[in-house]
């Protein structure tokens, strides 16, 4: 993208760059103004078909914020013991001695570009916190979602994750789309919805389920039943309900609705489109791994014995922030955010593959993994292949599913605890302004699960205590608890989810 030919700011600058935004799958085009190799000014692109000129809150967090943040963590730490300042060279010739053996890396969506995934490929075993999916993730880019008469949006709220897409579903709404959402928690999306409801994730399968059964006498399911067979449609799924036990009756579900209705699809949230093996085999193989690479913050998802594991042999963290993977790491380096450096973004659930070239200045002491990393093997890779998906996304079938639904599995069915993003996201917990959005981590509940679970004020869940928070806005038989929260944050910090769940690699799992 070229440049705005008039530019958007009215403050005195000296540089004008564009890029696009790495903050989620829907890769907004930006244009920062910068004097004397400061940001003093930034905006969405107005020629940019997706961000059309907007940016929300998180990208910009991202973008501007994130550079400036004196808790911004550069330089590279030795953590034995108290965490001790080493140099660059001294960081490479530790890597280059300890990474032997079997390599496990966990790679993030917002550190990790393209060339860190296809380096970690050739040194190790690659994992992911985000479901991994090997077939298309969507059938249809968000900026055509505004083109159905139907839109059901089941557990998707796109303000958590992928921002930006949720104006097309507005636009839909407003150019007279019937939007339906069936969900465990209301939400921005609700707030737009002809048909919200509000149902556990069991019950929402089971509705998913009726509406491809010959005969029922629910007169929702038989309405909606009837629009698709007249309108066809879009349905929109938070993956959140892939990274579960849940997954098999989720993808059972979507087979059959587009079996029996013309339908397309998009999955929404975070997202791994190559393959690799998620939290939950890591879980299972960490005792198999000498050495681990550490990218984000994924240890907040793994219970504390699996950290233990993890602290008692070598690991290198790449990190924004001393978050709390940094605590349980050898060796912790600052890492270059994704406006800092070249970042090719690839984890998304629309299938495409984002170039955003380097726009804002790298801070003195702030690594770029693939450099780094590329020194201490010795390798380097070839992202063309890859770069060339973007015009055409990846084209893979919707494959037969093999997987068991809960029923299938026998699962036990009751109260769910569901952990997931809020307002907020990790991140945003570093950064004051967005903090205050989202400041206190609370267990939300209705009433009626209030007094199944015998709670007032207060819930303890492996001795973790959460303030609860009555409220009409989530299904009865759910706990909601944001996931954005852990013990190092700076602002009001809260549990991380390993410490409360007992799978904390899947965002849904049964009270026991
Ligand atoms: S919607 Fe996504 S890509 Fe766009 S500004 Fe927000 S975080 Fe960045």
């Amino acid at each position: 993208m070229t440049p705005p030919s008039i530019p958007l700011t009215a403050k005195p600058f000296d540089q004008q760059v564009v890029s696009f935004c790495a903050g989620c799958g829907c890769a907004c085009g930006y244009v920062l103004y910068k004097k004397e190799g400061l940001v003093i000014d930034l905006y969405g692109h107005p020629a940019d078909p997706k961000g059309m000129g907007s940016l929300c809150s998180k990208g910009m967090t991202y973008i501007q914020e994130v550079s400036k943040n004196p808790l911004r963590l550069l330089g590279a730490y030795l953590n034995d013991g108290e965490p001790k300042k080493i140099s660059e060279a001294e960081a490479l010739s530790l890597a280059k001695e300890k990474l032997r053996g079997k390599i496990a890396l966990i790679l993030d969506r917002h550190l990790s570009s393209l060339e860190d995934y296809l380096l970690a490929r050739s040194v190790g075993d690659v994992f992911v916190d985000a479901p991994v999916l090997d077939f298309k993730p969507s059938t249809v880019f968000f900026n055509r979602w505004q083109e159905y008469k139907l839109v059901i949006a089941w557990e998707a709220e796109p303000v958590f994750s992928e921002v930006m897409s949720m104006r097309y579903i507005v636009d839909g709404v407003e150019k007279g789309s019937h939007l339906v959402c069936i969900t465990s928690r209301f939400s921005t999306v609700c707030s737009k919805a002809k048909t919200k409801l509000l149902m556990n994730p069991f019950e929402q399968i089971r509705f998913m389920k009726k509406l491809t059964e010959p005969e029922h006498d629910d007169p929702v399911v038989a309405g909606l039943k009837k629009k698709l067979y007249l309108l066809g449609g879009l349905i929109l799924i938070g993956t959140s309900l892939l990274s579960s036990p849940l997954r098999g009756g989720v993808l059972k579900a979507l087979t059959d609705l587009r079996k029996h209705f013309e339908l397309d699809y998009s999955f929404v949230g975070d997202l791994m489109p190559f393959s690799a093996m998620e939290l939950k085999d890591f879980v299972e193989r960490v005792q198999e791994y000498d050495a681990f690479i550490l990218f984000g913050n994924p240890l907040v998802y793994l219970p504390e014995e699996v950290r233990q594991v993890i602290k008692g042999r070598f690991s290198i963290h790449f990190t924004l922030f001393p978050n709390l993977t940094s605590h349980y790491s050898t060796l912790v380096m600052g890492c270059s955010n994704f406006t800092e450096r070249d970042f090719i973004a690839y984890r998304n659930s629309f299938g495409k593959v984002y170039h955003c070239p380097q726009s804002a200045q790298r801070p003195e002491g702030a690594v770029v993994p693939y450099q780094f990393l590329s020194k201490v093997f010795g390798l380097e890779v070839d992202t063309k292949d890859y770069v060339s998906l973007s015009a055409e996304g990846l084209d893979l079938e919707l494959p037969p599913i093999q997987e068991r639904d809960f029923e299938e599995q026998g699962l036990s069915k009751g109260l769910v605890v569901y952990t997931d993003n809020g307002l907020v996201d990790e991140l945003g917990h570093w950064n004051p302004w967005t903090h205050q959005m989202e400041k206190h981590q609370k267990a939300y509940m209705s009433e009626k699960t209030a007094e199944r679970l015998k709670v007032k004020d207060r819930l303890v869940l492996l001795d973790r205590e959460f303030d609860v928070q009555i409220t009409p806005n989530i299904a009865d038989g759910v706990v909601f608890i944001p996931s954005s929260f852990e013990e190092f944050q700076p602002f009001d910090p809260g549990h991380s989810v390993g410490t409360f769940c007992r799978n904390p690699f899947h965002r849904y799992e049964v009270m026991v």
